[in-house]
């Protein structure tokens, strides 16, 4: 199967430099799968896996905290504000996240705080699903 470079970049540096036979991840209109050949466009990310397919049955998932993901010619780049690869997940870190998170939704605080709350919440469950290797 045809091959494409992906480059996932936060403001930390590069998370990923590789090449995949496809790329599945969760825009905010649904989820995306590309392929090879794509027509160029850009999406905004929710705070999902991205699924890297690499050939031979081998496949990556990284966690994304939000971000764009731009398609053009043999090249798909995601810019996202934090991604890990699942082997560099710190469960602990992301179960104490999750429990901070999950306490601040129960005590009685206003819509900022809330909203903070709920994405912190989505990203340490991301994580966790994704050092799971569940989706
Ligand atoms: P925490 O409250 O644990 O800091 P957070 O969701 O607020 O979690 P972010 O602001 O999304 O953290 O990320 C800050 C930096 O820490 C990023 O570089 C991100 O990749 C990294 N990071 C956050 N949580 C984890 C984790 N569980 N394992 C590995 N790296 C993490």
């Amino acid at each position: 199967m045809k091959t494409f470079n992906v480059n996932i970049v936060t403001p930390d540096g590069p998370v990923v430099d590789t090449n995949v036979e496809l790329v599945s991840a969760k825009a905010k209109s649904g989820e995306l799968g590309i392929m090879a050949g794509h027509v160029p466009m850009v999406a905004p990310l929710q705070i999902g896996a991205v699924r890297l397919v690499l050939g031979d049955n081998k496949s990556e998932l990284v966690a994304i905290s939000g971000g764009f993901l731009e398609v053009r010619p043999d090249q798909v780049t995601i810019l996202a504000q934090a991604a890990e690869k699942a082997e560099n997940i710190d469960a602990a870190r992301a179960k104490e996240a999750k429990m901070r998170a999950e306490r601040l939704l129960q005590g009685k605080q206003d819509q900022v705080d809330l909203k903070r709350a709920e994405l912190a919440l989505k990203r340490a469950t991301n994580r966790l699903n994704v050092h799971e290797g569940k989706l």
